[in-house]
């Protein structure tokens, strides 16, 4: 195994802004043929446990770096 014959990776991922309806940053939705939806924590409509949990690291994340 030689890392140096790996490829390297040549273009950033994709980011894109996505906004919520009420002009919060939209971390949580899906994209679905040419449609996005995007909400924030607050107004994403798809709330479970596990996201719930993985949200809250995701925050203390956020709060961290900001
Ligand atoms: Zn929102």
């Amino acid at each position: 195994m030689r890392d140096i014959e790996r490829q390297t990776l040549t273009r950033a991922p994709t980011l894109i802004a996505r906004k919520c309806g009420c002009g919060d940053w939209a971390g949580f939705g899906f994209t679905k043929g040419d449609r996005d939806d995007w909400w924030c924590w607050k107004h994403y409509p798809y709330k479970t446990s596990a996201r719930l949990e993985a949200a809250e690291i995701a925050a203390t994340l956020d709060s961290r770096a900001a």
